[in-house]
């Protein structure tokens, strides 16, 4: 069950932005992993569908705002290896391409109140405490063992001085902070949400040791865009090829080349940033 064959491949990034400045920067292709289990998504979910599976449950049931990634990938990896799926989405009733995903998918959408979405657990007992198929998975899948999943990113990764990756919950930046720890390499963040210091304990004790996430980088906030951005990621996309994504991976670019401009890194430093995917979101490009 979301067994990867083959590691994505690490690029380097050759881009007249970083030319001037004292990093190399090598990307690697998560987001090719699958196009609809996209980057990091693919990563959390492998211990979690494996773990639904072992304590034979059949439905799972998770949580979600109207372009959540997360919400794509479990509609598309449910499907796929026979899970019923159930979401509850966050806000009023909308329809946009990633909510179509989730339902071409089979995923049965429940929209709930901005006030009810906040507890999760409420909602799961509301509906399904009576029902023991169903798995609960939090919002955005995080929790140990997506971060287990995590660790595998960096698997066989070990000539970098620096790995960055963007940040929602912090649980794929948890499982790779762990997978560096007896090599010479430190994990750091991008948090794309605005005023989440609070994330930053969680991330402490899924990893189980303080890391580093930065908190300056989400240029207004999450899914907020604006268009400096959106010339960047296109910029970005004639220069090497590669899309970025608007919600999380063009902000983790971006915040990477600011700290580099602002003399953040060591002479020499050898720069890995994870690709997670998101893609299939982008609604500005
Ligand atoms: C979900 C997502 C993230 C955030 O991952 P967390 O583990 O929640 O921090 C980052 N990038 C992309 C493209 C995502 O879809």
């Amino acid at each position: 069950m979301l067994e990867i064959t083959s590691e994505p491949p690490i690029v380097k990034i050759n881009t007249d932005w970083f030319a001037s400045l004292p990093v190399t920067i090598y990307m690697k292709r998560d987001d090719l992993l699958h196009p609809f289990v996209s980057g990091n998504k693919w990563r959390k979910l492998k211990y979690v569908l494996q773990d639904a599976q072992l304590n034979k449950k059949t439905h799972l049931v998770s949580f979600g705002g109207a372009y959540s990634n997360h919400l794509v990938a479990l509609s598309n990896a449910g499907k796929s290896f026979g899970f019923q799926t159930t979401a509850f989405v966050r806000g009023e009733f909308v329809e946009n391409h990633m909510l179509n995903y989730c339902k071409n998918f089979g995923m049965h959408l429940i929209f709930v109140s901005r006030e009810a979405y906040r507890n999760k657990t409420d909602l799961y007992n509301t509906y399904f405490a009576e029902d023991s198929s169903t798995y609960f998975i939090d919002e955005g899948g995080k929790g140990a063992l997506a971060a287990k999943g995590c660790e595998h990113i960096l698997m066989d990764v070990d000539e970098f001085s620096h790995v960055f990756c963007a940040v929602g919950t912090g649980t794929t930046l948890a499982g790779m902070a762990r997978a560096t720890k007896n090599k010479n390499m430190v994990a750091e963040g991008i948090c794309v949400l605005k005023g989440a210091s609070d994330i930053d304990q969680e991330v402490d004790s899924l990893a189980g040791f303080p890391i580093k996430i930065h908190h300056t980088f989400h240029r207004g906030g999450y899914a907020k865009i604006d268009d400096e951005l959106i010339a960047f990621m296109r910029a970005f996309y004639s220069h090497t090829g590669i899309m970025l994504d608007q919600v999380y991976t063009a902000k983790m670019v971006l915040g990477v080349l600011e700290l580099a401009q602002s003399g953040y890194f060591q002479h020499d430093s050898k720069l890995l940033l994870i690709h997670t995917g998101g893609v299939l979101g982008n609604t500005a490009i």
